[in-house]
């Protein structure tokens, strides 16, 4: 079966699905294929912070500038897709008053709301901090429910006109006269697609997509340890205020608290090996900020992989390969209308979607302009519909209680 489309979105996360609907708002016949169920690779396996930016404040203010702007918009437009807990950067007796102090006036420069709080105020708003806490500031961090998100935003790509494709392999793409001209798809929706571009939105596996056209996109993931246990009395984000390391964030979600995670540079993203000293350093790092973690029962441990690009094989620590986004034009490798978008965080899968969405708009002459930022996700305020929907596009994931 031939099938023909203007724009081939290859990936059903976060990013894939934000493409599709940003392409669809603005007019274009849009198709997109996920090799799985929606978010059944990173999206689904994250640790569902919405970040304000105040993690990357003092080392990366564009790129903490750029999650505060996604932060306000998807607590606008995505309904019970987010909740707003709030957040706290917490200073333990051992943590470094300065990283502190650098990091709250760096909050400020950027115009991220920081309200410092002294022990005693921690403990009334976080019942079961540690005693060991000294200081903590207070920052508009937030919870995303990934599947929730995925799953409303290709809903409402669909509703403007997508096409969703699901447990859609993309085995082969179709190379002739110096650009892209389709791929072959398998499983559930097999047969032979005929675009005039192709958005390559793989992730962690947008290296073995590219090559299918002969294009080397090299990334370098990393892998990182969510663990989930019972825990129902959190209510906001709790970080570690101290330089990015193993165990330094909590994520309450519904009853559970989300402890994690780790950096640990894979090969390849779908040969995950899961290390038990991962969950142990995870359990007993965020201990050291909410004590009743380290003996509450295990609801569930998963394993995410982050998508890092980075053509520089030199940065292989993990920790040191940028979390920015890349849009790749491969005109620029002799494939016309073929871009991959790579990297990147959940919270910023929108502005990735528009940044590609407005080459993808070029290259087809469309001057349509985004509106993903001001329009709600249809879907999104009734939790009910959400429900569905998730069950449809089978994105039910672990970062949303469900168990590998
Ligand atoms: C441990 C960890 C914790 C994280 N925590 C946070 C957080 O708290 N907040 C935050 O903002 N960000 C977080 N991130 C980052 C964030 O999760 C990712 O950057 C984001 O989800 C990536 O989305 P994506 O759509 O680009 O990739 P993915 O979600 O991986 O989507 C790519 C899709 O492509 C599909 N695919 C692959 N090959 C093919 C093929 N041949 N054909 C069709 N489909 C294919 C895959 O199945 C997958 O579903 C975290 C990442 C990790 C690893």
């Amino acid at each position: 079966m031939v099938r023909s489309t203007d724009v081939l979105v290859i990936g059903g996360g976060a990013t894939g699905v934000g493409v599709a609907r940003d392409l669809a708002l603005r007019g274009v016949d849009v198709t997109l294929v996920e090799r799985s169920g929606l978010a059944g690779g990173t999206t689904g396996r994250s640790h569902g912070l919405l970040h304000s930016g105040a993690r990357y404040a003092e080392t990366d203010p564009e790129g903490a500038t750029e999650c505060l702007a996604e932060n306000r918009i998807l607590r606008s437009i995505a309904g019970a897709c987010v909740r707003e807990t709030g957040g706290y950067f917490v200073q333990l007796d051992a943590d470094d008053p300065d990283y502190f102090d650098e990091k709250r006036a760096a909050c400020r420069d950027l115009g991220i709301d920081v309200e410092t709080v002294g022990s005693d105020a921690l403990r009334e708003a976080v019942p079961g901090v540690t005693d060991r806490a000294e200081r903590a500031m207070h920052v508009p961090d937030g919870v995303i429910y990934p599947s929730r998100l995925v799953a409303a935003t290709a809903a409402d790509a669909r509703e403007h006109g997508a096409t969703i494709h699901t447990y859609a392999p993309v085995e082969d793409l179709h190379v002739g006269g110096g650009r892209v001209t389709g791929a072959t798809v398998g499983g559930d929706a097999a047969g032979r697609f005929e675009a005039t571009a192709v958005v390559n939105a793989a992730g962690a596996w947008a290296e073995s997509c590219a090559e299918l056209a002969g294009v080397d996109v090299p990334m370098r993931p990393t892998r990182g340890v969510m663990v989930a246990v019972d825990y129902p009395d959190l209510e906001p984000v709790l970080n570690r205020c101290r330089p990015p390391a193993d165990g330094d964030i909590v994520v309450p979600h519904d009853r559970e608290a989300v402890l994690g995670t780790t950096s640990v540079a894979v090969d390849d993203p779908d040969d995950d090996p899961r290390e038990e000293w991962e969950v142990e350093r995870v359990r007993e790092e965020c201990a050291a900020m909410l004590p009743a973690v380290a003996d509450a029962p295990v609801g569930r441990t998963y394993w995410g992989v982050r998508p890092l690009y980075d053509p520089d094989e030199a940065a292989r620590d993990g920790r040191g390969v940028s979390r920015d986004f890349f849009l790749l034009d491969h005109a620029a490798d002799g494939v016309d209308g073929f871009v991959s978008v790579v990297g990147g965080k959940l919270t910023t899968h929108r502005a990735m979607a528009e940044a590609t969405a407005d080459l993808v708009c070029r290259r087809l002459g469309t001057d349509a302009p985004c509106r993903t930022a001001t329009e709600p996700l249809t879907a999104a305020a009734d939790p009910d519909r959400l429900a569905e929907l998730v069950a449809e596009f089978d994105a039910c994931a672990p970062a949303d209680g469900v168990s590998e």
